[in-house]
């Protein structure tokens, strides 16, 4: 490896993932033909995909009356298809406002029904989580988002409601230990913790669909999707290939285990920002995500002065949002601990030149 990539998404891929992916665009299957050749219906491909449907199931348990897809579009293309699917014109959804995904996601669902802002932390820069979120149940669902990959925070409870829960997880699905039957819908694209940017897996609960009445197309149908066991039209083949090496890589290690490391990964890191004297956290402390750690130096004067510094421990990509900047370490679930440890080396090196 030449740097350590804390890099917000796409990010870093475990080894074997990246090497398998590029011996499968060389030869793939008995024809030896690359994977990019192939076509979708072929036996080769078709077994993958279903596999990596099938793992996504074992690795969260989920009863039968869920579906598994592997779409395109990436996350922001859930923002449309879930109220298209699941808020009928006349009804209404809760959504919790996080941060710049949730109020994305609530921008979109305006085009198709109305939106009750539940709960919002906007007024606070979106540093922490609201906790005292109203619930109405006559919502068609409520929608948050678990992981804030710009502000640096994470729902650490969801709400407790028989209203539907829909869940965007792109950036902490496959993080920690869950119990994915409290939610209707989960929706993550690939390129932060399942591998590399081109797809999206998308969790379904499909008792609760087919409950609207408009009119949509083919491609933006969940019901269509599930009915063609997520080959509808042409799926982008070597992303969900990336995908099953990753689930491959994330079953052998478990979800115990990752949660472990992840938990320790976080905790050397913000430890560090608490201890040393030029930097500061930004998430209220209790919505911390063991995702994305978020921070600042003291002294702005320094902050680029830290990024030069970083660099020459080979420290790439934990430079902030374009929208909130300072500094931004991703964590996601391929980054070893060798990472974390490396950047607070770096932070106490720096402390004690510039302290
Ligand atoms: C990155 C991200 C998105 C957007 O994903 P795209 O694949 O770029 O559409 C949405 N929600 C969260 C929480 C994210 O981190």
């Amino acid at each position: 490896m030449s740097v350590f990539n804390f890099n917000a998404g796409p990010s870093v891929l475990p080894v074997e993932v990246t090497e398998g992916m590029a011996r499968a665009i060389l030869e793939f299957g008995e024809k030896k033909l690359s994977i990019l050749e192939l076509s979708h219906r072929s036996e080769e491909i078709n077994a993958f995909i279903q596999e990596s449907r099938q793992m996504v199931r074992d690795l969260l348990e989920l009863p039968e009356h869920y579906e598994v897809l592997f779409l395109s579009g990436g996350s922001t293309t859930q923002f449309a298809l879930i109220p298209m699917n699941y808020l009928p014109a006349n009804g209404v959804a809760g959504y919790i406002d996080t941060g710049t995904w949730s109020t994305k996601a609530i921008d979109a669902a305006r085009c198709y029904g109305e939106v009750d802002v539940a709960a919002s932390s906007e007024d606070d820069e979106f540093r922490h989580i609201p906790k005292d979120y109203r619930y109405d149940p006559e919502w068609s669902y409520i929608y948050c988002c678990s992981n804030n990959t710009i502000a640096g925070t994470q729902m650490h409870a969801y709400p407790k409601t028989d209203v539907p829960v829909v869940l965007d997880m792109c950036s902490d699905i496959f993080s920690r230990k869950m119990d994915a039957t409290k939610f209707s819908v989960i929706f993550a694209s690939a390129q932060k913790n399942l591998g590399p940017a081109g797809t999206t897996v998308v969790i379904l609960d499909k008792r609760q669909l087919g409950k609207v009445k408009r009119a949509i197309p083919d491609m933006l149908n969940y019901q269509k999707h599930i009915a063609k066991n997520s080959v509808l039209n042409t799926p982008p083949v070597l992303p969900i290939y990336g995908c099953y090496l990753m689930l491959k890589w994330l079953k052998k290690k478990g979800i115990d285990q990752i949660e472990k490391e992840n938990n320790e990964k976080a905790a050397l890191l913000y430890q560090e920002i608490d201890a040393n004297p030029l930097f500061k956290g930004r998430a209220a402390k209790e919505d911390r995500s063991i995702m994305n750690v978020c921070f600042d130096i003291i002294d702005e004067k320094l902050e680029s002065s830290f990024h030069t510094f970083a660099a020459n421990y080979d420290i790439f990509g934990i430079a902030g949002h374009r929208s909130v900047g300072g500094y931004r370490a991703s964590l996601y679930n391929a980054m070893s601990k060798e990472g974390p440890e490396r950047l607070v080396k770096a932070m106490q090196d720096f402390a004690w030149r510039f302290g």
